[in-house]
């Protein structure tokens, strides 16, 4: 998914077909895991959108020269969880970080998780781009339902990789991404419980107004909630955007993606059975 902004293009990438993970505000959570992809597939959805795009180098320059780029960011927050595809993550980000390339800093990569603890360390000295987690709660309680990878590794603990995390990569502060659910994480008091928790860490917090997808079990908070909740976390001295909903109207926004492979396969099989064919596809 490529976001075009005011003097930077950020292409939101994917590390699996779908995900073994089953944040219950998230589309992706509600498909299995398909696979995981390859090294060769990450990195080839930064080319296919540099070719989309148009942008290749000119004859004579190397890449990356010739004027600001279309494609200048990358964020790991499509389908899947990064960290559970590893080393094909960790590959595809040495070639986009590599000068002989796609020559893109490090810095203009952020690596989003869903708190997988045990890989927080090893991804700031592996790969060493910027970090993001799906925090989304301040309550251990609320986070083991939105986010249930919190019942093996609670906010505590989440907390102290991540506060390891910014001098582990010598990078400057984490993303705390924050999806507001109405009456379920949005009061003043959770605003409060957050700056709170995450007092030490350098941090960004980014507010995700709820993209609700078919089925979805949650609403998006009102607008003024969502201001007033900005506010408090704002003065408190934390940057609190509040991240514009794009792409919902090809369901590519965040939380909304989910491939049509499982239904391709299944109305494949139908056929199969149909028709007595066999043999895979
Ligand atoms: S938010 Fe990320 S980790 Fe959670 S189910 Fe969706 S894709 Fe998986």
């Amino acid at each position: 998914v490529y976001i075009p902004e005011e003097g930077r293009g950020t292409l939101c990438i994917s590390s699996q077909v779908g995900c073994t993970l089953t944040c219950s505000f998230c589309h992706t959570g509600t498909q299995k895991l398909v696979r995981n992809l390859t090294a060769g597939e990450i990195v080839g959805q930064i080319m296919l959108a540099r070719d989309d795009l148009d942008e290749w180098p000119e004859p004579g320059t190397g890449t990356g020269e010739g004027g600001p780029r279309l494609l200048s960011n990358i964020v790991l927050m499509g389908m899947g969880e990064p960290l559970y595809n590893f080393d094909n993550v960790r590959d595809a980000m040495k070639i986009a970080m590599d000068g002989e390339g796609i020559a893109l800093s490090r810095r203009r990569i952020t690596l989003s998780t869903s708190g997988v603890v045990p890989e927080i360390a090893k991804c700031a000295e592996e790969i060493g781009c910027l970090m993001a987690v799906s925090f989304h709660a301040t309550t251990d309680e609320v986070r083991n339902k939105l986010v249930p990878i919190n019942k093996r590794w609670n906010i505590e603990t989440l907390l102290n990789a991540l506060r390891e995390y910014p001098r582990l990569s010598n990078s400057e502060r984490i993303t705390f991404e924050y999806v507001m659910l109405k009456d379920v994480n949005d009061s003043d008091a959770d605003a409060r419980r957050l700056v709170n928790l995450i007092k030490g860490i350098p941090a960004k917090i980014n507010l995700i107004p709820f993209n609700e997808w078919p089925g979805a079990p949650y609403e998006r908070s009102d607008w003024e909630r969502i201001e007033r909740f900005a506010d408090i976390v704002y003065k408190a001295g934390y940057a609190s955007p509040i991240r514009t909903p794009r792409g919902e109207d090809i369901m590519a926004a965040c939380g909304q993606l989910k491939s049509a492979t499982e239904r391709a396969r299944k109305s494949r099989a139908q056929i199969a059975a149909e028709t007595g064919a066999s043999g895979a596809a």
